[in-house]
């Protein structure tokens, strides 16, 4: 097998260059093999009509679960209500918690609605809880909004355990529906009970990706007990045998996702998962094969494809593997790559000599996929954008897999009846294959399909209720989605003819090949291109970008940028005085092309940016972004509010205009921080108001600065209009701030030094200027323990590591209601462990250096005074070849927060608990610091998150999900108190400050009277 950064097989080439492909024409390709005759289009219709229509007339018979859906789907308010209980209820360890979570989410809902509209035992028979709290409490309008208050009175009838109770029981029979037992040996002697007996099954270990090394050897340890278990069942099992079959593909089998078994799964980590990730797979397809059982590969997130190929191809084509066809894998036809990868996979099996277990689904992950996209700003989506376009690749992916009869023993997990129509028609007589469905869903119609003689597997579940959660939101998404098959066969108000139709004709009927609801990821903002990224792990073309980054950033030879001097600083305002200043409709073309010019300089950029500043690659490629983000959207608003005066009404007789004009040479003082992002930030909103600007970047990045001047000018922007002052802060910055001709000045960096700023400022002669300071925050992130650890963590190491901690933006303390804090504190250890610091033109990277010695030093003195005063939780390992500028990332238990009162600039998180009846004290606490730029919270519960929001004194404020990575205008940053003056860079008021008002009145009367006036009195 080719390691990766080999050249490629063209096959896989071809894979890898249509990661992103073109819809349109996927689709035309998908078409053209997935179409049928005529005759068998309609034999395929007929098939489903009566597979549907049978499924109907059981359901109405049928209560349980899926009237439970159909009774709550997504649709409903009370269907999403009850997924979030659903997901949070069963975790939380406290009981106030979970109170609060009942009574946040009950008191949202219509239930009453719902009672008596349906047969269900489950959901009219109080089995959910609400009914019981329906029966025992009739709410009046005026309580119904109160859930505090209605909640109490319920209580006080029931008593609040008794509710709590009661929705446990709820949720948990809602996760049986889904789960095959609590135990693989439960859910084996489940599987040959009642009409299990007609299925094979693959039994799934529950469980998400691992975060730590421990969660993937826990993992392991299960899946190895499992195949044992399952191997053990299977031998005592008779064979099962259809013609053609292997014995193995008869037999019971295990799924493995290959994110629970290795803490770093990703594309970045390559090398680790090859050394590390194939050989624990290896053993387990080993120990499988020893017990004659099947295991498939689950297929997870679009940039985790490419890297599981390689692992799939590397123990599939193993010598210890010859000769069986026990090992397979799943493959997403969503995905754009899907035809492509089982051409590949059709290759790869006659090359050994061997089918291929390949299970077909559409996918899991649909719309995290395209909310990941939008925000990576990738060419285009890796999935489809519309339904029937997945449909119609899941028939063309089926059809190739049936007529590749000597490479694949299919496997086609599907509950759509059309699906499984066109298979039964696609597949000759005698050609081995089974269906699959999942446990819990689908029953209805497989029953039919498995009395006719075929074969069916489920996938089953195991695992308790505590690890099923995620897997749950999947199903109840899928459930509860109105385009999904399940959720429309059960609704008997969509007409069979519509449920079954051929997505053939839906896609060749179709205006457009793609969903118009789903722009592009450029097209995300309507008045503006959003800037454009790439996936990592897209490899076709990542890697020759990080190719040539790296060499690159090897030569290090990106010039000099001397110092310049007090003098300097006043000839570069000499110069600025004299400019010229183009109309704001040139300005904003200007900075249009400046856009796309640091796009196209990325490569260069980025290296720089590694080079100078210690970036990692993923940082880099977020600052030329983001600075090309902020020129398009200064672009935009120069457009709007500058281009044309303001009409303002008044009496008749005359005409009052408002004009914006800027102020006069402006300042723009960046940090070394974000030396792209926020430097062309500034000068790109001083410039589109209409200034001209003079650019002071920080002494430790000059070379950045000075590439982005050069792409500015080259972009038009006039060269007297943005100059260019590199130097010392207390000599360039001070004789800047202190001449009189300075407008105005645009300041990020420390509060002290704002402050100095706001003093030099206060003391000149002259007009009072404007002055813009961004500076840093005490910033904290509150977590109750309704929230998922897993997720806090990960956000948390992203908050407070990324970027070494060098963010103003970065979480500096974790707060962590006491019940949440042992597990959020132990997988906290876990993750860390994993990080590692290095080379940041390296993509395994994930922490660069600091800046500079000074920052160290200040890090080591502040984890000194730590190491006394606190305790420490964790500490990232240092590579072996540290420089000398390298600093671990680490996290400190403080004892309360007055153990810390002022910025810490790197990666050290402090780390306290509270008590959850005072998580608002602790808000308080915080806000009493006297900052106030970012503030995160992790909760489910809305009540929890409008409190801390209501108190709150953050300029940006997170809600489950990390702190860092503002997006121009979406997320406008910017602090209050002593984290900075406003307006929000990247928000639509920022440019106002740059500029001055000015109105003119005219007296359209004073000559000849008021002629319009008199022309339309009647
Ligand atoms: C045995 C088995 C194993 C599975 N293993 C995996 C696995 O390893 N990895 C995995 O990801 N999933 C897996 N799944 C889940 C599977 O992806 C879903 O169950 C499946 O997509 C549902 O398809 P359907 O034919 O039953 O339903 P349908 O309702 O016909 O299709 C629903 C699917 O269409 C797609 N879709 C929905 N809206 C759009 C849209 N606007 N544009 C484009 N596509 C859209 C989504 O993929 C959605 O899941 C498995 C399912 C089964 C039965």
């Amino acid at each position: 097998m080719p390691p990766m950064d080999q050249p490629v097989p063209p096959l896989r080439a071809r894979l890898r260059a249509n990661y992103l492909r073109d819809e349109s024409g996927a689709v035309a390709e998908l078409l053209a093999v997935a179409r049928l005759e005529p005759d068998a289009a309609r034999r395929v219709q007929e098939r489903a009509r009566s597979l549907v229509e049978n499924v109907r007339t059981r359901q109405k018979a049928v209560t349980g679960m899926q009237s439970f859906l159909r009774e709550y789907d997504l649709s409903s308010a009370e269907g999403v209500l009850l997924m979030c209980v659903a997901e949070a209820l069963l975790r939380i360890p406290d009981a106030a918690t979970a109170d609060k979570l009942i009574r946040d989410k009950l008191s949202q809902g219509d239930w009453e609605k719902h009672v008596g509209r349906n047969n269900s035992l489950l959901v009219n028979a109080g089995t959910w809880g609400m009914m019981l709290t329906g029966k025992l409490v009739s709410l009046d309008a005026a309580e119904a909004g109160n859930a505090g208050a209605w909640f109490g009175r319920l209580a006080a009838r029931a008593g609040e355990p008794v509710v709590r109770v009661a929705l446990r029981q709820g949720m948990k029979l809602m996760a049986e529906q889904f789960v095959m037992g609590r135990t693989i040996d439960d859910a084996l002697a489940r599987s040959i009970d009642g009409d299990n007996k007609a299925y094979r099954h693959s039994y799934d270990m529950l469980g998400e990706a691992a975060f730590t090394a421990a969660d993937a050897e826990r993992y392991f340890v299960a899946y190895e007990k499992a195949i044992d278990a399952i191997a053990a069942h299977a031998a005592s099992l008779g064979p099962g045998l259809r013609r053609g079959d292997s014995a193995v593909f008869a037999k019971p089998g295990i799924s493995i996702k290959l994110s629970a078994l290795h803490p770093r799964y990703e594309y970045a980590q390559r090398d680790r998962v090859r050394s590390e990730l194939i050989p624990r797979v290896q053993s387990l397809v080993e120990r499988a094969r020893a017990g004659d059982i099947g295991v498939t590969l689950d297929a997870e997130e679009a940039d985790r494809l490419d890297l599981s190929l390689e692992i799939f191809e590397s123990i599939f084509t193993s010598p210890a593997l010859q000769g069986w066809e026990g090992f397979g894998l799943a493959v997403q036809a969503y995905q754009k790559r899907a035809p492509f990868v089982v051409d590949w996979l059709a290759d790869l099996a006659r090359k050994q000599r061997r089918r291929i277990m390949a299970r077909l689904v559409k996918g899991a992950y649909w719309d995290s996929e395209v909310k990941r996209a939008q925000m990576q700003g990738l060419a285009n989506y890796p999935v489809y954008t519309r339904k029937a376009n997945t449909d119609v690749s899941y028939l063309a992916c089926a059809a190739k897999m049936i007529a590749a009869k000597d490479a694949f023993y299919g496997q086609f997990a599907t509950h759509n009846a059309h699906t499984v129509a066109t298979i039964l028609e696609r597949a000759g007589k005698d050609q081995p294959f089974e269906f699959q469905r999942l446990h819990g869903m689908g029953e209805d119609l497989y029953e039919q399909v498995v009395a006719a003689g075929h074969a069916c597997r489920v996938y089953a579940p195991v695992g308790s209720h505590e690890d099923l959660l995620p897997y749950l939101v999947r199903r109840l998404l899928e459930n509860g989605a109105n385009t999904s098959f399940v959720n429309r066969i059960a609704d008997p108000a969509i007409p069979v003819e519509s449920v079954i139709a051929d997505p053939v004709a839906t896609v060749a009927a179709q205006t457009s090949v793609s969903n118009p609801k789903i722009p592009l990821p450029a097209a995300l903002y309507g008045d503006r291109v959003n800037s454009s990224g790439f996936a990592f792990a897209d490899e076709a073309v990542s890697a020759p970008i990080v190719a040539q980054i790296q060499a690159l950033a090897a030569k290090n030879d990106f010039g000099q940028v001397p110092d310049a001097d007090a003098n300097a600083a006043r000839s570069a305002l000499d110069r600025a005085s004299r400019a010229r200043i183009p109309s704001a409709d040139e300005r904003a073309a200007m900075l249009d092309r400046a856009a796309d010019l640091i796009e196209d300089d990325r490569v260069g950029l980025m290296a720089v940016l590694a080079r100078e500043a210690g970036k990692t690659l993923p940082d880099g490629l977020g600052e030329v972004r983001e600075a090309a983000d902020f020129c398009r959207y200064y672009a935009m608003l120069a457009r709007k509010h500058f281009a044309a005066p303001e009409e303002l009404t008044g009496p008749t007789g005359e005409s009052n205009r408002l004009q914006l004009a800027g102020r006069g040479p402006f300042v723009c003082i960046s940090p070394w921080n974000f030396p792209l992002a926020i430097f062309v930030g500034q000068v790109a909103a001083a410039f589109a108001a209409g200034n001209p600007v003079i650019a002071k970047p920080a002494e430790q990045t000059p070379l950045v600065a000075a590439r982005a001047v050069r792409l500015l000018h080259e972009a038009g922007v006039p060269e007297d209009a943005l100059v260019l002052a590199p130097g010392r802060g207390e000599i360039v910055g001070a004789a800047l701030v202190a001449d009189l001709r300075t407008a105005g000045v645009a300041f990020t960096g420390s509060t002290a030094t704002a402050r100095a700023i706001n003093r030099a400022l206060a003391a000149r002669e002259g007009p009072i200027v404007p002055f813009i300071a961004e500076t840093g925050g005490l910033n904290a992130m509150f977590v109750d323990s309704s929230a998922l650890a897993e997720q806090v963590v990960a956000d948390v190491i992203a908050s407070a590591f990324n970027s070494a901690g060098q963010r103003c933006s970065a979480l500096r303390i974790l707060c962590l209601q006491e019940e949440i804090a042992p597990r959020v504190i132990e997988l906290l250890k876990g993750a860390t462990a994993e990080l590692k610091l290095g080379d940041p033109a390296r993509l395994d990277t994930d922490v660069g250096p600091v800046i500079d010695a000074e920052a160290l030093a200040m890090l080591e003195a502040h984890a000194t005074k730590m190491d006394r005063e606190a305790k420490l939780i964790c500490k990232a390992a240092m590579p072996k070849d540290a420089g000398a500028l390298f600093f671990a990332p680490r996290a400190y238990e403080i004892a309360s927060l007055d153990a810390i009162d002022r910025e810490v600039f790197g990666p050290i998180l402090h780390v306290v608990r509270f008590h959850s009846s005072d998580l608002v004290k602790t808000v308080d606490a915080i806000n009493a610091k006297g900052y106030g730029l970012t503030m995160g919270i992790h909760s489910r519960i809305e009540d929890t998150i409008e409190s801390v929001r209501a108190r709150a004194c953050a300029g940006n404020l997170y809600v489950n999900r990390n702190m860092i990575g503002a997006t121009v205008g979406v997320q406008p940053f910017g602090g209050e108190g002593l984290s900075g003056t406003g307006p929000k860079a990247g928000g639509p008021h920022y440019l106002f400050r740059f500029a001055t008002e000015r109105t003119v009145t005219v007296n359209t009367a004073a000559a000849g009277g008021n002629a319009s006036l008199i022309a339309s009195s009647e």
